[in-house]
């Protein structure tokens, strides 16, 4: 029986940072590697963490954080905050680096336009993570699916899931060539199928999976464009039926949709 990761709290703070390298990972993605003193205290234990990125005003530069209060964050009185979330893909405690693995989808976003262009000494600030959820007790199978913008969290899955369980990856690409996101190690750890876009491969890869697979040890992850979810959710929840505790599905973006709000459901005529 699978049973949700435990919640692990943590302090919150406002990080301002500074960029310290920046190495392309594939034709589509980039890592900033975030560094400064701020990062003190800095935790992330969670493959789906993530934390809230502040980017410039890309139309003049100008840089809206919020502050810190008792209460949450406080929007600043001028200014308009620009608020992505992002994946703390690694951090090295020692060094005092933080990773984050932007996935460049065009100028059409402030945030793909900011990491498209980083160079070493940009400022970045963020806040976050609130919390970390571990993994779930009780899989012998984690099936992990979604877009590039899941690949930061699907690489800290496959790292943090301990051997004897099993992993499958579904990954939809619209480049092929981001195949080249995931180490050899992790591809070696995961049985990985790579897809095309658009043609609704993502939820005939799920629905193709044997019921030797799909069993009530079997945890579903996936993360990315909720257009693309939706089916796959339905077919997981509804059709197989299969619990909350199953299946976590997150829409990270949705066609045509700025900052999209994550806590929104993927379906939301049946939500979770
Ligand atoms: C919890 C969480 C973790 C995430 N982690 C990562 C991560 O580690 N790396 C990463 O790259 N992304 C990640 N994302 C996704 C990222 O936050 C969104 O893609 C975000 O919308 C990008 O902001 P933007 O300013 O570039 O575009 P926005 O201003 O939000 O959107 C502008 C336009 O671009 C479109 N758009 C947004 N994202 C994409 C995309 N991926 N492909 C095509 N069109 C898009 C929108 O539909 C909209 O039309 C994460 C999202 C969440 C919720």
């Amino acid at each position: 029986m699978i049973q949700r990761g435990q919640l692990v709290r943590h302090d919150f703070a406002i990080r301002d940072l500074t960029v310290s390298a920046v190495r392309e990972l594939s034709p589509g993605f980039r890592r900033v590697t975030l560094t400064g003193a701020d990062l003190a205290g800095f935790t992330s234990l969670g493959a789906g963490d993530h934390s809230k990125v502040f980017f410039p005003d890309p139309a003049n530069g100008d840089y809206a954080v919020p502050a810190l209060t008792e209460d949450g964050l406080r929007m600043p009185d001028a200014g308009t905050v620009i608020m992505r979330d992002y994946t703390p893909r690694a951090f090295r405690e020692l060094s005092a680096e933080l990773d984050i693995d932007f996935y460049l989808h065009g100028d059409d976003g402030p945030a793909s336009a900011w990491a498209a262009r980083a160079s070493e000494g940009d400022r970045l600030v963020l806040a976050g993570p609130r919390g970390s959820h571990l993994p779930p007790t009780g899989a012998a199978r984690v099936v992990l699916l979604g877009d590039e913008t899941a690949l930061p969290a699907i690489a800290r899955w496959i790292e943090i899931l301990p051997e004897p369980i099993e992993v499958f990856v579904f990954v939809e690409l619209g480049n092929q060539s981001d195949a080249a996101y995931l180490d050899p190690d992790h591809v070696h750890r995961a049985r990985v199928v790579w897809l095309g876009k658009g043609d609704g491969g993502l939820e005939r890869a799920i629905r193709s999976l044997d019921t030797a697979v799909i069993g009530d040890d079997t945890y579903f992850w996936g993360a990315g464009d909720s257009e693309s979810l939706l089916p796959v959710r339905h077919y997981l929840r509804r059709e197989l039926g299969l619990p909350v505790t199953q299946v976590k599905l997150t829409g990270y973006w949705k066609p045509g949709v700025e900052a999209l709000d994550h806590h929104a459901p993927i379906d939301p005529t049946d939500p979770d």
